[in-house]
């Protein structure tokens, strides 16, 4: 039995008990580990829907150039589904993500052009801006537009929710979702809501953010936005993507507990992944009270941790930022101090 291509091995995730961690929490707490898609990250999904969705809406032809401002996951599988069908990607990123992110969609011919992090979306050199011109300028080009294009939403829709609930056998009663775009939780989070209206929607945000707020007042205050760590979550605007109908509730997680967090996935479970993984599963912890021993919890864990090699996974990182206070340093870095 073999695959056609790589693109046939995205989705049907692994889904794991933790053991640890949650060893004191109620209920039973489940990760859908996203990480063994080919790009390392529940990305892929969606990636492979907006290139097919365009394709089909005659946007997106023959030897065409595939533009999109990216955090590094979903360029990764924009660059491997564009490997596979025959195009070319240019990326803009901004200068807080990963370096190893940005080498990884090198590693498929994508151009990547890194742009200022704490400039306003508007700002002609943001991420968003400049990828909007690249979009004018470049002919048979096509911008995904993660953001507000809701191919996003329907890749959760059609294969993570029916996914949760079949390895769930339809006992879920709670979906956490750390929310960027806004694709997986609204995607996953709906299918599973009309299959049982039941079940409870959390969305994990960052301090930095305007989801909590907005979803609390229906304000959009521009005094929650200042510049954080936590990568993936959180938005300094509203994306389409963002159904704030199917979400019941945000949590915000300082970037210290989602930092130190994510460690703690590896350490204690022996699972290996990003940072934004961290924030849902401390945000589970602020929220635990709330669950009782019937619970069953699906958290979603959205990529690979070999991305966050030079920051979370390296104490020196930690360190610099006043992280490692709390912790016990490990033989190495006492020996280097
Ligand atoms: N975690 C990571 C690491 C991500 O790259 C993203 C995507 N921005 C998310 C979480 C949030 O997922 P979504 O965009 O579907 O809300």
């Amino acid at each position: 039995m073999w695959y056609n291509n790589i693109l046939e091995t995205i989705g049907n995730t692994p889904l794991v008990r933790l053991n640890n961690i949650t060893k004191d929490v109620k209920g039973t707490i489940l990760v859908k580990v996203e990480t063994t898609n080919p790009g390392n990250s529940i990305k892929d999904r969606m990636a492979v829907k907006m290139i097919e969705d365009a394709e089909k809406a005659g946007l997106l032809k023959p030897g065409g150039t595939i533009i999109e401002g990216t955090s590094g996951n979903t360029g990764m599988g924009l660059a491997i589904a564009a490997v596979i069908k025959g195009y070319k990607c240019i990326f803009t990123t901004t200068d807080k993500q990963s370096k190893e992110k940005i080498d990884a969609l090198r590693a498929f011919g994508a151009e990547v052009i890194v742009c200022p992090t704490n400039v306003d979306p508007e700002d002609p050199r943001s991420y968003y801006s400049v990828s909007s011109r690249l979009e004018r300028e470049t002919p048979n080009s096509w911008k995904a537009n993660q953001y507000d294009n809701l191919s996003n939403t329907q890749a959760h829709y059609e294969q993570t929710g029916p996914e949760i609930w079949k390895q769930t056998e339809g006992r879920i009663t709670h979906l956490i979702v750390g929310v960027g775009t806004g694709g997986t939780i609204s995607g996953a989070g709906r299918y599973l809501k009309e299959r049982n209206p039941g079940i409870q929607v959390w969305g994990i945000d960052s301090y930095g953010s305007v989801f909590k707020k907005y979803k609390e007042t229906g304000i959009f205050d521009k005094e929650e936005i200042y510049p954080y760590i936590t990568e993936g979550i959180g938005e300094d605007f509203l994306p389409k993507n963002v159904d704030f109908d199917v979400i019941d509730l945000f949590e915000k997680v300082t970037d210290k507990d989602a930092a130190l967090m994510t460690r703690e996935i590896a350490r204690r479970e022996g699972i290996f992944a990003g940072n934004s993984a961290g924030a849902a599963v401390a945000g589970l912890l602020q929220l635990r009270e709330r669950l009782d021993s019937n619970s069953v919890v699906v958290i979603i864990l959205h990529d690979h941790g070999s991305r966050y090699m030079g920051k979370m996974y390296n104490e020196d990182w930690l360190r610099e930022r006043g992280f490692l206070k709390d912790e016990k340093l490990t033989a190495q870095a006492i020996l280097r101090k």
